[in-house]
């Protein structure tokens, strides 16, 4: 298997059963975000305790792309802090436009082929946005 096809393969896993997809029963905070250029949309529920991410989920519809990346990030972020977080999705989007990530991304590195078509990087950055809106109040 080359790794054009283990990404492929990890992608169709994530959307074949997404990790993370559920609404969560007292979310700290809960952003909806949509993607008009695709259709995408996306909520995304954070349980913060003590500056960490202690549960996470989403809930949406949209392209493959969008969907495996939503499960990817919810799966990367659990258990870390709200920094943490915050700049997996910055080194993930800056990822996206060329720029090697100076942390592991996991999963989310199967979405690399994406940075060749600019319309869809933001079906892979839209829960990141979302992710980004809302720990940006939470640490404003
Ligand atoms: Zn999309």
């Amino acid at each position: 298997m080359n790794l054009d096809e283990l990404y492929r393969e990890t992608i169709l896993d994530h959307n074949q059963s997404p990790r993370n997809k559920k609404e969560l029963e007292n979310p700290t905070k809960t952003v909806g975000l949509l993607n008009p250029t695709c259709g995408d949309q996306i909520r995304l529920d954070l349980q913060l305790e003590h500056g960490k991410v202690t549960d996470v989920g989403f809930t949406g519809h949209g392209c493959s792309i969008s969907m495996a990346s939503a499960s990817m990030l919810t799966d990367a972020i659990k258990g870390k802090t709200v920094e943490e977080a915050l700049a997996l999705a910055g080194h993930f989007k800056a990822f996206l436009t060329g720029t090697p990530s100076p942390v592991t991304l996991g999963d989310l590195e199967a979405l690399q082929g994406v940075s060749q078509f600019p319309s869809r990087v933001k079906c892979a950055t839209l829960a990141h946005n979302a992710l980004e809106k809302a720990l940006n109040e939470e640490t404003r």
